[in-house]
């Protein structure tokens, strides 16, 4: 059965409707802090695309935030074993959603990548890093990109950081890819701390 989609898929080409334009952020979930900060991504379509079915995804990733671009139809690839997944992997991402791999392809892009990286983990999917985001970093990537209509998002469930020695609010912040922690600095006392 499922042979015979990928047969069909190979030889016809994929005859799916990728998602119109959209250069907003979306989600997994219409609350896209609740999909970044729960399902770990949201994603829009770039401005100037390589590809009509290229994304940019803001991700969740070892205690911070990372950026990349993907596409929908690698991800369709993976689904039709044309890449690391295997029979087994491929059959517990279906079983996960109680769908059928034509129902799966028929899905739109945020649907099929917050089913990969829930059941396979982001790092298999998206390359290499060009720098990692603390979260307000990543909030004010996601308040440059909201629809229309939607109230900016704050930090507001954090506690405003400051410095352990003074007090002071008014800290730079540096997230160190070796530790996975925030290298922060105080620019009133300049003393160094971790967190
Ligand atoms: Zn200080």
């Amino acid at each position: 059965m499922r042979r015979d989609l990928i047969k069909r898929i190979l030889t016809e080409g994929l005859n799916l409707s990728y998602a119109p334009k959209n250069i907003y952020w979306e989600g997994y979930d219409v609350n896209l802090e609740e999909s970044l900060f729960e399902y770990g991504f949201v994603a829009r379509q770039p401005e100037n695309k390589d590809y009509p079915d290229e994304w940019f995804v803001l991700y969740a990733y070892a205690g911070a935030f990372d950026t990349g671009w993907i596409r929908e139809s690698d991800l369709d690839k993976y689904m039709l074993g044309q890449d690391w997944m295997d029979e087994r992997e491929i059959q517990n991402t279906l079983d996960s959603r109680n769908q059928t791999l034509e129902e799966w392809l028929n899905q739109g892009f945020l649907s099929k990548f917050g089913d990969l990286i829930g059941e396979h983990g982001v790092d298999n999917f998206m390359g290499g890093s060009y720098g990692m985001l603390d979260k307000n970093a990543a909030i004010d990537l996601l308040n440059k990109h909201l629809p229309p209509n939607t109230p900016r998002i704050t930090a507001e469930d954090e506690d405003t950081l400051v410095c352990p020695e003074c007090g002071s609010d008014n800290i730079d912040s540096d997230y160190n890819y070796d530790t996975g922690q925030t290298d922060r600095r105080c620019r009133n006392c300049e003393h160094e701390f971790r967190t």
